[in-house]
């Protein structure tokens, strides 16, 4: 068998991957982007088709897909390699050592407990309550096995016995939270039972865990209507998104998500058509959520339920999803509670709602004047208190303005008083959130120094004579160093063509080889439109620049020593420093 790692870079292409997670833009035969891992204004994110690398040229940062993979999902690399490998079509022994990851076990037992589940759901006769309910929702068979909902019975240990018989590990199963210690500490029980289950998938469609909704003839009861997967090494709830891995298409194509609240609303809307539509899990919305969603889109509409609490969380998310820099409306619901009952009862109007998104400050002013009575002064005075700290975290005046006089035209009342209101609002305006400086030193000597070499790379005649001139002191770190000493030795003397290929083959240091890489690419990227004479004029640029920081360096030194020689008296030492000096001073005036 080939090398998976070697099969799967041959069949992904770099760029294909990496836009799935930021926005790339050609330039050149490269590819730039904003950096993903630090925080910059102007790219200096770089992307090399011909080569398959990356780098970044503002923190360092650079690898192949399997790096960058790892890198922006914060995984190790036997996680990245599944993803990939899934993505490429490529098998993969998972039980090879280097392959194996912690979590290994735990994604096996996640997807074989979803395939059992889903079993259950369709063949059981046991099923059949659980099949009736959810054709009563409105979902239908394609559906049920696209998302792959399952049903597991009225036992306690239902999964346990399948698993263990299956020959898991009792820790392992535990630690996908399956299962419950007893609180006697004797033996192990099924979390969930007499539930329909709704498995939890991450971003590539692995299973990571499950919500289960009780029957509905249980509802009654004093249990909870919903449980879900705890937390656990594969689970983390503030980063999953319930229907992403199958939205995730639907959102890029259409460049919005429409963000519902429950996994019913996710299933319904998906079933007629709009495919963007995610929810979270057990959780309230969050920052790293919001970050997983910008890979795919800024825009973001809210469909949440109409009760209290979900306008509470629209209104939650909205100040975190501006907080973020997203774009967000709300979608104007009609009919029952939710998106599922707005879908069952009349799809024409979701479609209609959907495609005429509220913008946010319309959805506050609707919200304000709901059930008020227009000719009760309380009334009014109830809708003004709820619409004029929206209107007061308003960052445009001109948008403050308008909004002022739409809420006067409605109360029948002066501008004036209301501005006054306004004055006394403690509210701040909101800010576009201020991006951090790009940190990147350009005449820093280790920048100089890559330049040099980029260039070197990229115009080796025209290069050469300064090449000759350096001093391996001239370079301060070891790595570039390394790489101009090779060049000196191995080309210079021997009088070699310089070519990146033939560079790489002279170095026997994976580490050093992929610095090349990056120090090729930034010659490519600042360098590329070059002619010959630029070139020359850019290295003498370089070249005296690297001369005079060694001089300086060098200078200090010796400033340094002398003034200890003075301390100590020491004559003779006095005169050599001095003399050194002297000679450093004429260097840096040649
Ligand atoms: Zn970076």
């Amino acid at each position: 068998m080939q090398d998976p790692v070697e099969e799967i870079k041959s069949r992904l292409d770099i760029v294909d991957v990496i836009s799935d997670y930021i926005d790339l833009r050609q330039a050149g035969e490269n590819f730039k982007a904003i950096c993903p891992f630090h925080e910059e204004k102007t790219p200096s994110f770089f992307v090399s088709p011909s080569k398959q690398i990356w780098h970044c040229f503002g923190c360092g940062k650079g690898s192949d897909i399997f790096g960058f993979v790892q890198e922006i999902e914060g995984i190790d690399f036997p996680e990245a390699l599944r993803i990939l490998a899934k993505r490429a079509g490529v098998k993969v022994n998972y039980n090879d050592k280097e392959f194996k990851s912690q979590k290994t076990a735990l994604y096996n037992i996640s997807n074989l407990a979803t395939k059992f589940y889903h079993k259950i759901l369709l063949d059981s006769k046991g099923a059949k309550k659980a099949r009736d309910y959810l054709k009563n929702r409105g979902l239908n068979e394609k559906i049920i096995s696209q998302f792959k909902l399952g049903y597991v019975p009225d036992k306690w240990d239902t999964i346990l016995n399948f698993l263990k018989n299956k020959n898991y590990k009792i820790e392992n199963i535990e630690k996908t939270g399956l299962i419950v210690k007893r609180k006697d500490k004797n033996g192990y029980y099924d979390r969930f039972r007499n539930r329909i289950m709704f498995p939890i998938f991450d971003l590539y469609g692995q299973s990571v865990g499950f919500t289960g909704r009780i029957m509905p003839d249980q509802e009654s009861k004093k249990i909870p209507k919903y449980i879900n997967t705890p937390e656990t090494d594969i689970y983390n709830k503030s980063k999953v998104l319930f229907g992403l891995d199958k939205a995730k298409t639907a959102i890029k194509k259409k460049d919005k998500v429409i963000l519902v609240e429950g996994n019913m609303d996710v299933l319904t809307a998906h079933q007629a058509g709009t495919k963007n539509t995610i929810c979270t899990s057990g959780t309230a919305l969050t920052k790293k959520q919001i970050n997983i969603i910008k890979r795919f889109t800024e825009n973001v509409d809210l469909a949440f339920d109409l009760d209290t609490a979900g306008q509470a969380a629209t209104k939650r998310s909205i100040d975190l999803l501006l907080k973020e820099s997203m774009n967000v409306s709300v979608l104007k619901l009609k009919h029952g509670k939710d998106p599922a009952d707005m879908i069952n009862k009349n799809i024409k109007d979701w479609e209609k709602a959907t495609k005429n998104p509220l913008p946010i400050m319309e959805y506050y002013f609707n919200l304000a004047f709901k059930n008020r009575d227009l000719s009760s002064t309380e009334d009014k005075k109830k809708a003004t208190k709820v619409f004029l700290p929206e209107i007061a975290k308003l960052g445009d005046p001109v948008e403050k303005g308008l909004w002022i006089k739409k809420l006067s035209d409605k109360l029948d009342l002066s501008e004036v008083y209301l501005r006054d209101a306004l004055q006394s609002q403690k509210t701040t305006p909101r800010k576009v959130r201020p991006k951090s400086q790009d940190n990147i030193q350009r005449t820093s000597p280790e920048k100089i120094a890559e330049n040099f070499l980029g260039l070197l790379l990229l115009y080796p005649q025209e290069g050469k004579a300064y090449l000759e001139k350096t001093i391996l002191e001239m370079f301060l770190e070891d790595r570039v160093r390394q790489v101009i000493k090779i060049l000196k030795n191995k080309f210079l003397k021997k009088d070699k063509q310089i070519t990146l290929n033939s560079l790489k083959k002279s170095i026997n240091d994976k580490k050093l080889e992929k610095y090349i890489d990056g120090i090729s690419f930034l010659g490519e990227k600042e360098f590329a439109e070059f002619d010959k004479e630029r070139a020359n004029k850019e290295f003498q640029q370089l070249y005296s620049c690297l001369k005079r920081k060694y001089l300086k360096n060098k200078m200090q030194e010796l400033v340094q020593k002398l003034k200890q020689a003075e301390e100590q008296d020491n004559k003779e030492k006095i005169n050599k420093l001095l003399e050194q000096i002297n000679r450093l001073f004429k260097q840096s005036n040649n």
